[in-house]
């Protein structure tokens, strides 16, 4: 069977998805499979590259140029007998986008379908979906452009109105941190307002706070599986994009030390989180935890960065599942769910 590894993306976090995409390069089971190459250059052109049997020395086999692949359109990938596997992160990659691409190719494919993708791609739309099942999720408002070009005062009085300060604001459809910012007064609110539109036509604005971040893995089609909770642990009180993929300003804890009770309240509300979104294949669910105990649901990342040194394959190595395994796992999830759909 082959795997048509898709990578690199024209979204901000290209090179986190070049580094998950060489993670999986050297845990493929090349016994049973070989790993088509395709790259989407960050201005959005597709390539197809060589074909893997073995593990690749280095991380320039990544790198495809005219010398060892050529310009291909998307529907190009089609192939008998492989299934997909979208190492992307961000617009066009996460967001449900060339998921519904594979759902019209007919091709198997691993990770969440279209609508978990975009739900779970868009902050906003997470917060009106998981509000109805009872996640608790910190306050916030959500602003577009439109109506922020047109009215910013209306946009700080609902704020200032909702929120304190500091205040969180997002990109609805982004990851990596990429475009967020912490606003601490009406003038930083205007600003971190601006940057966040420069990525996105829709903002969240949230109440800021202070807390731990936990972690919990989802693995799974209709039934699910849960790991133990994580712990980024911060020595930047704002976990931004420097911090995650730069400076290495972070440590995993895991297990996170945790009360056993809110270990269980944060896997009951993955789970719950996921299969609202319709999820299948993975996700990691992301949570604040207040020094009082109370656990909110940030968010829900459909692809999670996929390195060895990544929380989402080391939860589950610490529930025994190793990274090459794991991977199987998403495979046979993929061709599962495939296969469910016929
Ligand atoms: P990821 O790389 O996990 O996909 P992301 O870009 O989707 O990240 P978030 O996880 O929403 O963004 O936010 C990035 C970081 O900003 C968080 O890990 C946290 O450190 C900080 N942060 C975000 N929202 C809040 C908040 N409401 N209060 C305090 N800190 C926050
Ligand atoms: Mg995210
Ligand atoms: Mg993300
Ligand atoms: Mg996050």
């Amino acid at each position: 069977m082959k795997i048509i590894l898709i990578y690199g993306g024209k979204s901000a976090e290209h090179k986190v998805s070049l580094l998950s995409a060489f993670s999986i390069l050297q845990a493929v089971y090349y016994e049973y499979y070989q790993v088509q190459l395709v790259q989407i250059t960050q201005a959005g052109i597709w390539r197809k590259g060589p074909v893997l049997t073995d593990i690749p020395k280095d991380k320039t086999i990544l790198d495809l140029t005219e010398a060892n692949s050529q310009v291909i359109t998307p529907a190009d990938i089609k192939e008998e007998n492989s299934i997909v596997m979208p190492i992307l992160h961000g617009p066009n990659g996460e967001d449900g986008t060339v998921q519904g691409l594979f759902e019209m190719l007919d091709m198997p494919y691993v990770g969440c379908g279209v609508l978990a993708s975009a739900c779970g791609m868009d902050k906003i739309m997470t917060k009106h979906i998981l509000q109805q099942v009872g996640v608790p999720q910190v306050p916030y408002v959500s602003v577009v452009k439109t109506k922020w070009k047109e009215q910013p005062q209306e946009i700080f009085e609902k704020c200032e109105g909702t929120l304190l300060y500091p205040m969180f604001v997002k990109p609805a459809n982004l990851g990596s941190s990429v475009g967020i910012s912490k606003a601490e007064n009406r003038e930083e609110l205007q600003c971190a307002i601006e940057e966040a539109f420069g990525f996105d036509r829709r903002v969240l604005v949230e109440q800021g706070i202070e807390a731990r971040e936990i972690e919990v893995a989802v693995l799974g089609n209709e039934e699910v599986r849960t790991t133990v909770p994580g712990e980024i642990v911060k020595t930047v009180s704002f976990y931004d994009y420097d911090a995650k993929y730069l400076n290495n300003d972070v440590d995993l804890q895991i297990p996170a030390d945790i009360p056993e009770e809110i270990q269980q309240k944060a896997r009951e509300y993955a789970e719950k989180a996921y299969l609202t979104l319709d999820g299948s294949g993975l996700s990691r669910c992301d949570f604040f935890l207040t020094s009082n105990n109370e656990l909110f649901l940030n968010e829900i990342n459909t692809m999670p960065g996929f390195t060895p040194f990544s929380m989402y394959p080391l939860l589950w190595q610490e529930m025994g599942l190793q990274y090459g395994d794991l991977l199987e796992e998403l495979i046979q999830l993929g061709l599962m769910r495939y296969k469910q759909r016929k």
